[in-house]
């Protein structure tokens, strides 16, 4: 009756609904229970089509580490709707995408797809590729021990100041987009347009709409994402340069420059 990927949202959704932990899903899900909320068939397609981005992602990330002698841990992905529990405190649907470092899952509401077409103009599939895409920039950011690196100074710099390397956070989890998008083109996986659709992406969030999740715990707080120009110009030079030295660029300037880690 259901394939798979409807079996796997409905689990996922009921499961939510329930309070569960979504850390302690198993991967493969079993057949859903009759009483449950109807998932509308864009769900599903969403769904399907953020696992083939995330298997991308994953393809993608295990070779460039590969090429520095890393090892990539993968990350998980939880679709929700509404609300959830995530290792960062509460996940609600007008906070957008976010990752946290502390699970080191990749939190999605199911209805900021819509939000990212019909509000910021961005529509089309890989769009949405390019957020999930980004927040799985914050991921390797973790996996380079960056993240670890940049959140101490939070407690040690003025807001103001340290709002300049959040937003070197964000644009070189940008710049990890368009790495990634250039590695995808080059398998041949994308359709004409497709980096049109997520420069776009990237030129049209440039608010804090998406907010990334400090690690700590959930809050409203505003983080500043690099205007719209810089977001477009962080996913090019991603596209453009693929590789780890240059994605350190965005803090040139600043007092604390993390490095990457190499073994
Ligand atoms: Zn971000």
């Amino acid at each position: 009756m259901f394939g798979g990927g409807i079996g796997g949202v409905v689990i996922l959704l009921l499961y939510f609904l329930l309070g569960g932990n979504p850390s302690d899903l198993p991967k493969q899900s079993t057949p859903a229970p009759s009483e449950q909320r109807q998932v509308s068939q864009e769900e599903t397609v969403l769904e399907d089509f953020l696992s083939v981005v995330l298997a991308d992602t994953e393809d993608v990330w295990h070779e460039k580490f590969n090429a520095y002698g890393l090892d990539y841990a993968e990350p998980k992905m939880t679709l929700f709707n509404q609300t959830t529990q995530s290792g960062c405190g509460l996940a609600q649907s007008n906070m957008g995408p976010f990752y946290c470092p502390r699970d080191q899952i990749v939190y999605l509401d199911v209805s900021f797809y819509n939000e990212l077409k019909n509000t910021f103009g961005a529509g089309g599939d890989f769009a949405f590729a390019y957020v999930l895409a980004h927040e799985i920039g914050h991921h390797v950011q973790n996996q380079l021990n960056i993240i670890g690196q940049i959140h101490p100074l939070r407690q040690q710099l003025p807001e103001a100041e340290y709002n300049k390397y959040s937003v070197a956070m964000e644009l070189q989890a940008d710049y990890f987009a368009g790495l990634f998008s250039y590695y995808v083109q080059e398998k041949g996986y994308l359709e004409q347009g497709d980096i049109d659709e997520a420069m776009n992406a990237a030129s049209s969030i440039g608010d804090d709409r998406i907010q990334r999740m400090s690690g700590q715990e959930v809050n409203a707080d505003s983080f500043t994402h690099g205007t719209s120009k810089q977001r477009k110009n962080a996913f090019d030079q991603g596209f453009k340069y693929h590789d780890l030295e240059h994605a350190m660029q965005f803090f040139a300037g600043l007092k604390y420059q993390p490095r990457f880690q190499t073994h």
